[in-house]
């Protein structure tokens, strides 16, 4: 049951998408690459987009940003993996790329405030949410290239962020500069984890040692 539905969410998509003219296509294997990147579990989608939220805009070059969108496109439809056929790469599955730093900061926000231990909440429409054995899922209700559509786009990615985040309160964590972290935020693997990595573990028990206690 659950696999013809997903088919059918492909299939659909790659309908809409064919609705817009462009001249591009993301190929199967690269989207199966992307969908590699961004991982099946929930711990894995939600460490990505922790990690999507702090990429560098000045740092990307232009296949770095195409890559990084057909990350976010498997991030927000995993279906997209099992696609036998090129998907054309414009504004139906794929967010305008000039739209993407805007989404990130919506993301950083929201990250932000997990990691303080606030709540956040945020507007949404044009969206319909689905709940079945799979879990929850949102579909745009908005016609495709509205301006309405390109808002709910990024709704939608803002939703499966915010389920993300719910499921795993209390495993965002700020790796502190006051403390001699490198100041990113990154998911805990365990709630009391305090540095991102062993790296900033080891710099700030250095610092420690030497009676160096950063200001506060
Ligand atoms: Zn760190």
């Amino acid at each position: 049951m659950a696999k013809a539905k997903q088919q059918t969410t492909t299939e659909m998509m790659v309908e809409l998408a064919k609705m817009f003219v462009s001249t591009d296509n993301a190929e199967p294997a690269e989207l199966q690459a992307a969908d590699k990147k961004v991982g099946k579990t929930k711990e894995r989608r939600l460490e990505w987009a922790v990690n999507f939220a702090q990429q560098s805009p000045d740092i990307m070059t232009k296949a770095d940003v195409y890559n990084s969108n057909l990350e976010l496109a498997l991030f927000l439809y995993p279906p997209l993996a099992l696609t036998k056929e090129p998907v054309p790469y414009n504004a139906s599955s794929f967010i305008n790329p000039q739209r993407i730093p805007e989404l990130k900061e919506r993301f950083l926000k929201h990250i932000k405030a997990a990691a303080t231990g606030m709540g956040f909440s945020f507007p949404v429409s044009h969206s319909c949410i689905n709940v079945d054995e799979s879990g929850i899922s949102y579909h745009i209700t908005a016609m495709a290239g509205t301006k309405e559509y390109f808002a709910a786009q990024l709704e939608h990615a803002e939703l499966t962020l915010a389920q993300l985040i719910g499921q795993h309160w209390g495993y965002i964590g700020f790796c502190d500069p006051k403390k001699h972290g490198c100041g990113r935020y990154f998911l805990k693997s365990r709630s009391d984890r305090e540095f991102c990595s062993k790296t900033c573990v080891n710099r700030s028990t250095t610092y420690r040692q030497r009676g160096k206690e950063p200001a506060a």
